[in-house]
């Protein structure tokens, strides 16, 4: 008797259409939830004859499996189509992707960076400075005199607070965006003594007209090397090493005299030219020469004012232009493109990182 109902449900349990989430639920409300028929049977199975029991309960065992693993697969299959549907019935699988487009680093950040790395490998650590300066910093710290002539080699943008007609805005301004990175080196004489190994990158300001060849706002770098005994010897071994591992070991080094009024001697540093190796184009005026920056040893009275004893201690200071530098590496034309923040000159650097 029970034997023809268990016959009867596994007939039915194999034929169930389980097509829907539906259907699902109500095949296991039937049979195999807690009052389904699969519960009802076990309850009989203590009227089938003891001799039979074991027959019948490994059978209607074997029916509780079928019946849950018929369950399980479906219920699977349901919720992989459920994750796999689109959000949006009318979404179009063939168009073509949007591609996403990721910046690039600027290519005078991928010249800093450079520069940082390889005077970071022989022991120079990186200093930073405000960006306003005051006048003592930028000037005078560094043997510019009041009113000397060498304050007008380079155009200022100064600074005042106050509106316009207020009384701040009409006393001599004492605050300036800063010319170049040289008062960095003023602060960090100022805040430690020697032995001191210091790069300065950061952003400058002039006021120029902007053109192919020059800009009101542009980056240098500055290296500053002060201990006992520092020559001009450790200067040049110190620009041939960077120079090489910027430009390649082919590259020639010249120092010619110069004058700056916080270094004495003083000298401007060239390269060979990148584009024609030395044999003069237009780009080096038929030299065969291009200069990267200037340096020398920094000058007593500079040190003395700083903090450090000039009689113990000497040292030297060099630096150059990052936007000149990434310019004849990599033989970029117009200064105006660094600022311009057209994407079809940046993407060309993407190569590089
Ligand atoms: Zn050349």
């Amino acid at each position: 008797m029970l034997q023809e109902t268990i016959a009867r449900v596994r007939a039915e349990i194999e034929a169930a259409d389980l097509a829907t989430a539906e259907q699902l639920d109500q095949f296991r409300i039937a049979y195999t939830g807690r009052k389904g028929q699969l519960a009802d049977l076990f309850d009989q199975l203590k009227t089938v004859e003891p001799t039979d029991r074991r027959a019948v309960g490994q059978e209607l065992n074997q029916l509780k499996q079928l019946a849950q693993a018929r369950f399980e697969e479906r219920q699977q299959q349901l919720e992989a189509g459920a994750a796999n549907a689109p959000a949006d019935p009318t979404f179009d699988y063939t168009l073509p992707p949007v591609p996403q487009a990721l910046g690039t680093r600027h290519p005078l950040s991928l010249v800093r960076e450079e520069i940082v790395r390889i005077l970071a490998r022989i022991g120079f650590n990186v200093a930073e400075g405000p960006e306003i300066e005051d006048d003592w910093h930028n000037f005078t710290a560094l043997n510019f005199p009041e009113n000397h002539p060498a304050r007008d080699m380079q155009d200022t943008f100064f600074v005042k607070s106050g509106g316009a007609d207020s009384a701040e805005a009409k006393a001599p301004a004492s605050y300036l965006l800063r010319t170049h990175t040289s008062p960095v080196q003023v602060r960090v004489m100022q805040a430690q003594q020697p032995p001191i190994r210091s790069i300065m990158p950061g952003r400058v300001y002039r006021n120029e007209a902007i053109s192919a060849r020059a800009h009101m706002m542009f980056h240098q770098v500055e290296a500053l090397f002060i201990d006992e005994n520092v020559s001009f010897a450790d200067l040049k071994q110190t620009v041939y090493y960077f120079v090489q591992e910027l430009f390649g070991d082919d590259v020639q080094v010249r120092f010619r005299p110069s004058f700056f009024p916080f270094t004495e001697p003083s000298a401007e540093i060239d390269i060979t030219c990148l584009i024609c190796k030395g044999a003069g184009c237009n780009i080096c005026k038929g030299t065969g020469w291009v200069e990267i920056g200037g340096a020398g040893m920094v000058d007593p009275a500079v040190l003395e004012q700083s903090g450090i004893d000039p009689e113990r201690y000497s040292g030297y200071a060099w630096g150059m232009g990052i936007e000149r530098i990434t310019m004849l590496k990599y033989q970029i034309k117009d200064l105006r493109l660094f600022t311009e923040n057209d994407t079809r000159f940046l993407r060309q650097f993407e190569s590089l990182l």
